[in-house]
């Protein structure tokens, strides 16, 4: 799907292609970038644009850019402008996925820390065809990227290298999708999202010392879980043979929203289907998100 006609670089609306950097850059060389991936979600009730926990996506763009060690780390106000311009310049009255990607600029050598640049685009995307049907994934047979290596933690461009292999390998061995495990074998996530359990209709899902990205859609489910359905959430180790134990599996992420895992390595996640809480779960979820509930009006940023 092709990204909207206007992006934002460095503090200005742009054309699609006029948004360029020099091929010299630190990004490119180095991978001293960090992104986020986000939602913008269009309620048509409402007339009504909302964008998905705007201010916690930001915050952890800072993070990553503190933690990579950018001398300059734009203001909260200046990243969150930037998807809100994004959408204004592009009219959007729709289900949107926007990438922001905070980089390094300069052309020096590994121990850069500047300038930094700021670019944000919009694709207009609704939910993926597995949120229904679900999905099977792979244990692979790459590692998860350790914390004291490269940390899962930081949404660096560089660490999708790790993904990026799971990922081709799942999709060459005839899977949609490929679940990582630490060193110590432990689960710890998806190739674009983390993972829940349920079993005996307990929530559980890999801690955050898991070598896992701290999931803002993670975070959203166990709150809502807890506080709208119910249920126990476990964040703990989960071992490897717990996921034949499991009566329902999914992922999730900003982009990825709630998708069920139906099968691991080709046997099947409790009836090989998905299951009552993982749909409970998706409904609450998308309610939230389009604003037809009013309990979490402030986790959405709206646009018009
Ligand atoms: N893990 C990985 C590796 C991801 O790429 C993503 C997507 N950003 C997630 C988890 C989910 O994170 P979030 O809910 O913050 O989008």
């Amino acid at each position: 799907m092709p990204t909207e006609p206007k992006m934002y670089l460095n503090g200005q609306i742009v054309d699609y292609a006029d948004c360029k950097i020099h091929a010299f850059a630190s990004v490119v060389k180095y991978g001293a970038g960090v992104f986020e991936g986000l939602r913008g979600y269009w309620n048509a009730d409402a007339g009504q644009l909302y964008v998905f926990r705007l201010r916690e996506h930001m915050e952890r763009l800072r993070y990553g850019m503190k933690t990579m060690r950018f001398a300059q780390i734009p203001s909260q106000e200046e990243l969150e402008h930037a998807v809100i311009e994004v959408s204004r310049a592009n009219a959007i009255r729709a289900t949107t996925h926007y990438r922001v990607i905070a980089f390094l600029d300069g052309d020096d050598e590994l121990a850069t820390t500047g300038p930094t640049g700021v670019v944000a685009g919009a694709v207009i995307r609704g939910s993926s065809p597995r949120a229904e049907s679900g999905m099977s994934a792979m244990v692979s047979s790459y590692t998860r990227i350790a914390d004291n290596a490269l940390p899962p933690r930081v949404k660096c461009t560089a660490n999708y290298v790790n993904n990026r292999a799971a990922e081709l390998e799942a999709r060459s061995a005839g899977y949609e999708s490929a679940l990582m495990l630490t060193q110590e074998g432990k689960l710890s996530e998806a190739t674009g999202g983390c993972v829940f359990l349920v079993r005996k209709g307990r929530l559980i899902t890999p801690d955050l010392s898991s070598d896992i990205l701290e999931s803002i859609t993670r975070e959203t489910i166990i709150e809502l879980a807890r506080s709208k359905l119910g249920l126990t959430v476990e964040e703990r180790r989960v071992d490897r043979s717990e996921m034949t134990a499991a009566d329902e599996m999914f992922a999730c992420g900003s982009g990825w929203e709630v998708i069920p895992i139906t099968s691991v390595g080709r046997v099947p996640v409790g009836d090989g289907v998905p299951g009552p809480a993982t749909r409970a779960i998706q409904k609450t979820y998308f309610d939230v998100v389009h604003g037809r509930t009013n309990a979490h009006a402030a986790w959405l940023t709206p646009i018009w």
